[in-house]
C-alpha cells in the first residue's frame, strides 16, 4: 500500500509511462478532501484542466459543482474529484486503452488510501472500467452496484448533460440523489437527509 496521497502524486506528477505526457502541460492528479467518504471519477482532463493542473474546473465541472451542491449540499472541497487518466489527451479524443492500463495504478492507489463509501463515476470511461463492463453508461447508469467497500453510483458525464439538455440533466440529479442515499445507507456524516434540498 503506498504511504500517502502526496507520495503518489509525487510520483504522478513527474510520470512519463504513456504517451500523453508529452502533450500536457500539467498533471491533472485530484483534488477535494482526501478522507472524503464521497469520491467522483471523471474520465480525462480538458483544456483547462490540463491548465490549470486540476479535475472539472471548465463547464464541465462548474455544472458538476452546482449539481452537487442542489442535490447533495456539498461543495467540491468536501469530496474527492479524479480522473482515469491523469494527462490530457491531445484533441479532446478518448484516452488509449494503454493509456488508461498505464494510469490505473494512481487511480487505484487513489481508491485505495481514500476508500470512500460511494464512488460516483461521471461518463461512459469511468463506469465501465470500474465496474468490468461493456454496457453502455445509458444502461449502466439507474442503479448502485457493491464497489470495493462501498458501493459504485455510475452516472452520465457533465459534458454530455451540456449537450443533451432536459433528460441527461434529470438522469444526473436522480443519481447524485442515489449516491446520497448511499452515502446515508453507509452512514456517513457527509449528508443528512435533508441535504441538497434548499434550492
Ligand atoms: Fe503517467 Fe497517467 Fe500521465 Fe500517462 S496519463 S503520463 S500514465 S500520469
Amino acid at each position: 500500500m503506498p504511504a500517502s496521497l502526496a507520495v503518489v502524486a509525487d510520483d504522478a506528477a513527474t510520470c512519463t509511462r504513456c504517451a500523453l505526457a508529452a502533450g500536457r502541460s500539467n498533471v491533472v492528479f485530484g483534488t477535494g478532501d482526501p478522507a472524503s467518504d464521497l469520491m467522483f471519477v471523471g474520465e480525462g482532463p480538458g483544456a483547462e484542466e490540463d491548465r490549470q493542473g486540476l479535475p472539472f474546473v471548465g463547464r464541465s465541472g462548474q455544472l458538476l459543482d452546482r449539481l452537487l451542491l442542489e442535490e447533495m449540499g456539498l461543495t467540491r472541497d468536501r469530496v474527492y474529484i479524479a480522473n482515469v487518466v491523469k494527462c490530457r489527451p491531445p484533441d479532446n479524443r478518448d484516452p488509449l486503452p494503454a493509456e488508461i492500463d498505464a494510469c490505473r495504478p494512481f487511480l487505484d492507489a487513489q481508491l485505495e488510501l481514500i476508500a470512500p463509501k460511494v464512488v460516483v463515476t461521471l461518463g461512459k470511461f469511468a463506469g465501465q472500467l470500474l465496474l468490468k463492463s461493456k454496457v453502455g453508461i445509458t444502461k449502466l447508469r439507474g442503479h448502485s452496484y457493491p464497489f470495493a467497500t462501498g458501493v459504485l453510483v455510475p452516472t452520465v458525464h457533465p459534458a454530455y448533460v451540456l449537450r443533451g439538455g432536459g433528460e441527461p440533466m434529470a438522469q444526473m440529479r436522480a443519481d447524485l440523489v442515489r449516491a446520497k442515499q448511499a452515502l446515508l445507507a453507509a452512514g456517513s456524516s457527509l449528508v443528512t437527509p435533508a441535504s441538497g434540498t434548499d434550492r
